[in-house]
């Protein structure tokens, strides 16, 4: 069969080869150049923030936001265990330790058993939060809003109000997501918390090739990242440096990119949107498994449409074998991520009260979600799903 539909594939359907000749033709192609400023811009009045700093990747976004939380070797940081293990390898980069919480059923950090850690494995020392067990400092915590679902915010932030913890979006899922009701009516993923960090990496809803940007609720320290960013460079002409910095910066070429995708993310959005509803509609009566739903009171970007399979019907078929199954006739699915409290690197790390990660982590199918799928592609999606788990 020669038919393949991809998981999430890139859109350059807009302005990119324009602005990226643009750049090339006026030499402009590094870490200086109008088209930065001009992302950056064009993400703070998206957002409603008032500074963002473009940089290389998501990852770095995350790795200065611990950095400007003071997360320095021996603290803690509050992570989730079912992510992609971007989201927690900066706290290894600081030297400090996670702290591996479980999700809930929107796969996004539980915040009842964020308070239970809080409450029963620490106490406050004045403004400090201690982990009691190994005495060290819990200074931050990092939420996940997991493929475009924003994590319950108004629980997360009262909680760390209440413990003193310093709160870094991992909004790379999740820009144009939104609560559009309570507490934070109007405000987007990425812009409740102390920091927020995007990644415009090849699969998220636009791309830069390879790119990310990080927002504050607190422009300074947007201008300080930036800083950090370009080599902690003083003095340009003379080159003083006051401190370490890194090469974060993102280039006027991945920008040109950028800026292309921005003019097109509301109508990215919108396709998710109608093909998430298709999906739903068609899905209706699929008895193996459910789409997942994304948060009341918000407009997700709906980034990623996960399935929750009731592998139990499937006579010890497993997740591998289904996606093969899938793979040959053309239709490239993913499972979600493997545990990151079980992976090498963190074995050694405090997870508490695992339960319904490794639950998610064993049933969840990623279905096709680029926004140039067809109608068409989709009910051939649903009817190869339908096909190959056995109805
Ligand atoms: C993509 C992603 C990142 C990292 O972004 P990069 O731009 O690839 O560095 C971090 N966290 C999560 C949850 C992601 O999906």
């Amino acid at each position: 069969m020669s038919r393949f539909i991809p998981l999430s594939i890139p859109n350059f359907e807009g302005n990119e080869r324009k602005y990226v000749d643009d750049a090339l033709d006026q030499g402009w192609v590094s870490t200086g150049g109008a088209y930065i400023t001009q992302l950056e811009e064009k993400l703070a009045a998206f957002l409603h923030t008032e500074k963002v700093a473009a940089v290389q990747s998501g990852t770095s976004a995350l790795h200065l936001a611990l950095i400007e939380c003071g997360v320095q070797p021996g603290d803690m940081v509050i992570v989730p265990t079912l992510t992609f293990i971007a989201a927690v390898n900066p706290v290894r980069y600081q030297f400090a330790e996670p702290v591996f919480m479980d999700c809930d059923d929107s796969l996004c950090m539980d915040p009842a058993k964020l308070r239970r850690f809080c409450e029963n494995e620490c106490e406050l020392q004045g403004d400090k939060l201690i982990h009691r067990a190994s005495g060290k400092w819990v200074k931050a915590l990092i939420v996940v809003h997991v493929f475009g679902n924003m994590a319950d915010m108004e629980t997360i932030m009262t909680i760390a109000d209440e413990f003193h913890l310093k709160v870094v979006e991992d909004a790379t899922e999740a820009l144009g997501t939104r609560y559009t009701k309570g507490r934070y009516a109007g405000k987007y993923a990425g812009t409740i918390g102390d920091f927020g960090a995007y990644s415009f990496n090849g699969n998220k809803i636009i791309t830069t090739g390879g790119g990310g940007a990080v927002t504050s609720r607190d422009a300074e320290k947007v201008e300080h990242m930036k800083y950090l960013s370009t080599q902690a460079k003083d003095d340009p002409h003379f080159y003083i440096h006051n401190e370490v910095g890194y090469n974060y910066r993102m280039t006027n070429l991945q920008a040109a990119l950028g800026v292309a995708q921005m003019e097109e993310l509301p109508e990215f959005i919108e396709r998710k949107h109608r093909n998430y509803a298709l999906y739903q509609e068609l899905f209706k009566d699929f008895s193996k498994g459910k789409l997942l739903p994304f948060r009341d009171g918000t407009a997700s970007n709906q980034w990623f449409y996960s399935l929750e399979l009731d592998m139990d019907q499937f006579q010890g078929k497993t997740m591998r074998k289904l996606i093969t199954a899938l793979q040959e006739d053309g239709v490239q699915t993913r499972a979600i991520w493997g545990l990151i409290h079980e992976q090498l690197p963190y074995r050694d790390a405090v997870a508490f009260e695992m339960e319904k990660a490794p639950y998610y982590s064993s049933c969840i199918l990623n279905i096709p979600c680029s926004t140039q799928l067809t109608e068409d592609d989709i009910r051939y999606t649903v009817d190869q799903l339908r096909k190959v788990t056995g109805i």
